[in-house]
């Protein structure tokens, strides 16, 4: 399995290399956004380690940039910053992961298996998920219904992966928090139902039968009937 670190501390670089190296992993390191960019559009990569502040393009960037042209290679974000809006422009940039600076190699280890085990879970599984004439394709990280082409962005598309993987059943705001923005659900945050609305429009607005259904007071399902 190969990874490409994009990080510019050579001393953090080298500590993720020995400890990745020694569990087995191929690594590579580029110092900047733009190389860290260039070789993961250039060269096969399982899993991109990424960190944010960075020399001439920062990771926000080069994410969003690898997202235009790979939507499938797991990203696991690596950052100083760790406030809950800096997690969410991770996430809507179209990291899969995120882990705040400084953290134990060995928290880091189990995220990497974690999002290599997600990313080839999907290519075994088929490959799709249905509800109704709802496809989700876990390769492509895109949704079709009917004939209808769906462009979710990567949130969207991880909050409808999430409903769909439960689907029948019920699941509250702060479930789809923590497992979809890894976040707290703390009062005042109305994330959830923003982007239920969101995906709302894009999925159930303009066809007969509606998907996502509202359980006042307990969240939200995903279901046929
Ligand atoms: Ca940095």
């Amino acid at each position: 399995m190969r990874i490409l670190i994009i990080e510019d501390e050579v001393k953090v670089v080298d500590f993720l290399r020995m400890g990745l190296d020694e569990a087995g992993y191929e690594v590579e390191a580029a110092f900047d956004g733009q190389m860290g960019y260039r070789l993961a559009t250039s060269r096969p990569f399982d899993l991109i380690i990424l960190d944010v502040v960075l020399p001439i393009m920062n990771g926000f960037d080069v994410c969003r940039k690898i997202r235009e042209k790979d939507v499938a290679i797991p990203i696991l974000m690596l950052t100083a910053l760790g406030t809950t809006d800096d997690k969410l422009d991770g996430f809507d940039a179209g990291a899969d992961d995120y882990l705040v600076k400084p953290f134990e190699f060995m928290e880091l280890l189990a995220r990497i298996k974690a999002l290599s085990k997600r990313s080839s879970a999907g290519y075994m599984a088929g490959n799709s998920m249905k509800v109704a004439d709802l496809e989700l394709d876990l390769n492509k990280k895109s949704a079709q219904r009917g004939n209808t082409t769906i462009e979710l962005t990567a949130k969207e598309y991880s909050l409808l992966e999430f409903l769909m993987r439960n689907k029948g059943r019920v699941v509250s705001r702060s479930e789809i928090a923590e497992k979809v923005w890894e976040i707290t659900f703390d009062t005042g945050t109305n994330i959830v139902d923003v982007y239920i609305n969101l995906l709302r429009k894009k999925i159930d607005r303009d066809f007969e039968q509606k998907l996502i259904q509202t359980r006042i007071g307990l969240g939200y399902t995903i279901d046929s009937e």
